[in-house]
C-alpha cells in the first residue's frame, strides 16, 4: 500500500493517492482540484487503473476537482455519503467559505453507507460514517490508515459552525473513532498527518470523549 498527499485547490485540501501496489490499482481521496501534479502522482507510480474517487464529505474545497478527475480516469467510481450526495450536484449549503466558486456537478456512482467495505485491488476500505462536520462525513480505514477528513485534525477537529455542522455528533463520531482498537495513522483533510494514539494522548476534544 502507497499513499501521496497532495494539498490540492483554493483552501489546500489534503488530496490523497491511494494505491496497492500489488494490482496497481488506485483511489483518489478528495480532489479539491485536479492538475498536473496529481496526475504525475498517479502516473508516476505504476497505476494500471483509477477505481475510485473517494470522498469523505461534500464541502467544496474537497470537491472541486471531481469532475475533472472523472474525465481523466473515467473508469473511478465516484463515491459519497448518501447525507452529502446532494453537494456533487451543487447544494449551495455545502459551500462553506467558498461562496465565489462554481461547482461542475457529477451524478456520484457509489452512495456510501456506515459499515459498507469497499474492495480496492487487494485492499479493502472500511467506511465509517462520522457526522458532525456535515451530515455525510465519513473516515475512511485502510490497513493502518484513517483517512479523517474533516472530523479530526492534529490535535484538534473540524468545525461545526458551517450549515448542517452538529458539535454533539461530531463527538459522537469521534467516539466511534477511538472504539477502533490499536494505532493508526491519521490522514485529515487539511495539514498534517498524526496518529490515533496522539491524538488519544494530545487532543483535547478526543480526551473528553474518553
Ligand atoms: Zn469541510
Amino acid at each position: 500500500m502507497k499513499i501521496c498527499t497532495l494539498p490540492l485547490g483554493p483552501l489546500n485540501a489534503n488530496c490523497y493517492v491511494l494505491i496497492d501496489e500489488t494490482t496497481g490499482s488506485a483511489a483518489i481521496i478528495d480532489p479539491g482540484d485536479f492538475n498536473e501534479r496529481l496526475k504525475i502522482a498517479v502516473e508516476s507510480n505504476d497505476v494500471k487503473s483509477v477505481d475510485y474517487i473517494l470522498l469523505t464529505h461534500g464541502h467544496y474545497d474537497h470537491i472541486m476537482g471531481v469532475k475533472k478527475t472523472k474525465d481523466n480516469f473515467p473508469q473511478a467510481k465516484v463515491a459519497i455519503h448518501e447525507n452529502d450526495a446532494n453537494c456533487l450536484l451543487g447544494d449551495d449549503l455545502n459551500r462553506g467559505f467558498l461562496h465565489d466558486f462554481q461547482l461542475e456537478p457529477v451524478e456520484p456512482d457509489i452512495i456510501l453507507q456506515d459499515g459498507m467495505q469497499l474492495q480496492l485491488g487487494n485492499l479493502k476500505i472500511d467506511v465509517i460514517h462520522t457526522p458532525g462536520h456535515t451530515k455525510g462525513g465519513v473516515c475512511f480505514v485502510c490497513g493502518n490508515a484513517i483517512f479523517s477528513g474533516d472530523t479530526v485534525f492534529y490535535h484538534t477537529v473540524g468545525r461545526t459552525d458551517f450549515e448542517n455542522g452538529d458539535y454533539n455528533e461530531l463527538l459522537l463520531s469521534i467516539k466511534k473513532l477511538l472504539e477502533l482498537k490499536g494505532d493508526y495513522t491519521i490522514l485529515p483533510g487539511h495539514d498534517r498527518a498524526s496518529t490515533l494514539e496522539d491524538e488519544r494522548m494530545n487532543n483535547p476534544y478526543l480526551r473528553e470523549c474518553q
